[in-house]
């Protein structure tokens, strides 16, 4: 079990989420934070999660490794942590 906190980033930090089309991110510093911003979406929230899950599983640095890496090979919609986190939110599939 990783440790989290969940943010709702508001003014310059929600404009620049917004700007890039990111509804969250989870950053894996000694706990996780799951950073949202605007109406509480809950699909996205259970895909952050799914995230944290993949921290629990890999290591916050292999996570980290791994999703950038998958990020340079596939892309941010195919890379198969994205692809799991999808699924396991019931974002699409
Ligand atoms: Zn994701």
């Amino acid at each position: 079990m990783v440790k989290y906190t969940i943010h709702v980033a508001r003014g310059p930090v929600a404009r620049f989420m917004r700007r890039c089309g990111w509804a969250g991110v989870t950053i894996p510093l000694r706990r996780a934070h799951v950073v949202m911003w605007g109406e509480p979406d809950m699909a996205e929230l259970r895909h952050e999660l799914a995230h944290v899950d993949q921290i629990a599983r890999l290591g916050r640095l292999r996570w980290l490794a791994t999703i950038l890496g998958q990020y340079v090979r596939h892309g941010h919609k195919r890379a198969p942590l994205e692809v799991e986190a999808r699924r396991a939110a019931g974002q699409d599939e």
